[in-house]
């Protein structure tokens, strides 16, 4: 088995150490001695993106976030669009979770028209939100650190990925986090988000391995120090 994985826009988004979700898929993949490549994507390059099996973006600021439009038209953004359709399983984190829904309307109030391929939209906000937070999963408790100025509103067909244990999430408001459509995982977890949350982790590679290798199985790591990492954060967070 192997799994290719496209990291789409690392020249911009890519913020708060989330390239190293991909590092973390990487070596999950690696110590089970399964094959993973990664390419990279920048602005202004474009590759098929049915090659891939998984496809990462990560978040960046309010400026960034504008950079991509053009680039977007260019006709990645249909590319994006056909992916999710076809079941690639993606990881966007923040800004890049931002980016696959319809706009996202700046806290200066610079309205970005995004991708469209989520039912959902983000209305920037004068206060940002920021800190350490945790959100219950289908997958488990998953722990990480925001910072976004979005607040971002789930539509039809789109779930949450969680509910805030601890936090704001994707708003501040309705207690949901992230979103789930398809195959697609979107969150406002930074820190990176995997290394300190094996299980969400193995998940994302199982949803992305199973499309190719339908009866594909990750064995368990001997990942105790990612789970004490874990649980200590969760501790620190809800005291229990
Ligand atoms: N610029 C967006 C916001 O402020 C996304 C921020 C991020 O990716 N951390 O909401």
């Amino acid at each position: 088995m192997e799994l290719k994985i496209c990291h789409l826009y690392p020249d911009v988004l890519n913020l708060y150490g989330d390239r190293g979700n991909v590092l973390a898929m990487k070596k999950r993949l690696e110590w089970r001695g399964i094959g993973c490549t990664v390419d990279e994507i920048p602005i202004g390059e474009r590759l098929p993106l049915s090659k891939f099996d998984l496809i990462f973006i990560g978040g960046g600021q309010d400026f960034e976030q504008g950079l991509l439009l053009d680039d977007l038209r260019s006709g990645k953004g249909e590319d994006i669009r056909s992916a999710v359709e076809d079941g690639l399983t993606f990881l966007t984190v923040c800004g890049g979770y931002q980016l696959m829904g319809r706009y996202y309307e700046t806290h200066t109030g610079e309205k970005l028209p995004f991708l469209g391929a989520l039912d959902l939209y983000t209305v920037g906000g004068e206060e940002r939100l920021i800190g350490n937070f945790a959100f219950e999963t289908e997958y488990g408790p998953v722990v990480g650190f925001e910072n976004h100025s979005g607040r971002t509103y789930l539509g039809e067909g789109v779930k949450p990925l969680g509910r805030v244990i601890r936090g704001r999430g994707n708003n501040g408001k309705d207690g949901t986090e992230g979103a789930r459509y398809k195959n697609v995982f979107g969150t406002y977890s930074h820190g990176p988000v995997l290394p300190k949350n094996p299980e969400f982790c193995d998940t994302i590679l199982l949803t992305a391995l199973r499309r190719r290798y339908p009866s594909a199985e990750l064995e368990p790591l001997a990942d105790l120090s990612e789970r004490e990492a874990h649980d200590s954060v969760l501790k620190s967070l809800t005291g229990e």
